[in-house]
């Protein structure tokens, strides 16, 4: 774990409720992919947010908000606001979690993502793509509406890029222009793996999420020690 300083370079509306977040570090940093950082609002009030990014890149992105606006991503957005427009630097630990990517595993993938969980998928998506991982990847991401999709047209490329390598965007609400799979996340997963127990699983998302994935995965063979997410620490 290292404490760095940021500029806050860029913040832009993802969707009315989620902002992507590019800072960029004074010095080099060193995290692994599905890593997070927690951004300082004070010396007592410190955030974590999963980076976006990977570590081949120089810029460090964060995807902040959710399906309904809360003070959690408000503050912290208004934080980045005010220094950005003050030209002053943010403070963060980062390096955080131990939910990163195991790139050595011979096993095949499934990434789960809950809303802005996406962030934390995306990192490992994008690190895969680079590695040229060749084992079977399939990437699962819920959201409640489907303009919730902020990267879906990114995430169809992603997929296209390998024949092992799958998209799945699962919208919960139902909607008549939605072509895709709908409903809980985690239930498109059940549906389509009679059972899990040969997967590595990457799990990010609302707490209540990462519950309901952790006890109805492993009740469908997935092994516990092949599950990782950060949220687990916190359920
Ligand atoms: C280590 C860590 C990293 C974090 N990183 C970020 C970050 O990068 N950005 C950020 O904004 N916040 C982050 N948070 C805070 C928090 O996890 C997010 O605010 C939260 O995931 C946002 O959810 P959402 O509103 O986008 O999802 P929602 O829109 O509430 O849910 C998305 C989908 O998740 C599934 N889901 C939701 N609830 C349930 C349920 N009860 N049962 C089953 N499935 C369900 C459904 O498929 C649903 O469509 C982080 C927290 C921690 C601890």
């Amino acid at each position: 774990m290292t404490t760095i300083s940021c500029n806050v370079d860029v913040i832009e509306a993802l969707t009315p409720t989620v902002n992507r977040v590019v800072l960029t570090p004074a010095e080099p940093v060193t995290f692994e992919s599905g890593q997070y950082l927690q951004l300082y609002l004070s010396d007592s009030d410190k955030r974590p947010f999963s980076i976006a990014s990977t570590p081949a890149q120089p810029q460090l992105e964060l995807h902040i908000g959710g399906a309904v606006a809360d003070q959690y991503a408000s503050q912290a957005l208004a934080h980045l606001l005010q220094q950005h427009q003050l030209k002053q630097p943010v403070q963060a630990e980062i390096g955080l979690g131990n939910a990163q990517f195991r790139a050595d595993s011979e096993r095949p993938l499934i990434l789960v993502a809950g809303g802005t969980g996406f962030s934390y998928v995306y990192s490992i998506a994008q690190s895969i793509a680079a590695t040229k991982v060749d084992r079977p990847v399939f990437v699962y991401w819920g959201v409640r509406e489907q303009a919730a999709l902020y990267h879906n047209a990114t995430m169809q490329q992603w997929a296209a890029q390998n024949s092992k390598y799958r998209f799945i965007p699962v919208v919960q609400q139902l909607d008549e222009s939605w072509q895709g799979r709908s409903g809980m996340v985690h239930e498109a997963v059940l549906e389509d793996f009679v059972s899990l127990e040969a997967y590595d699983i990457y799990v990010a998302g609302p707490f209540a999420m990462a519950g309901v994935v952790r006890s109805a995965f492993i009740e469908q063979g997935a092994h516990r020690e092949h599950m990782f997410g950060d949220a687990f620490a916190y359920i």
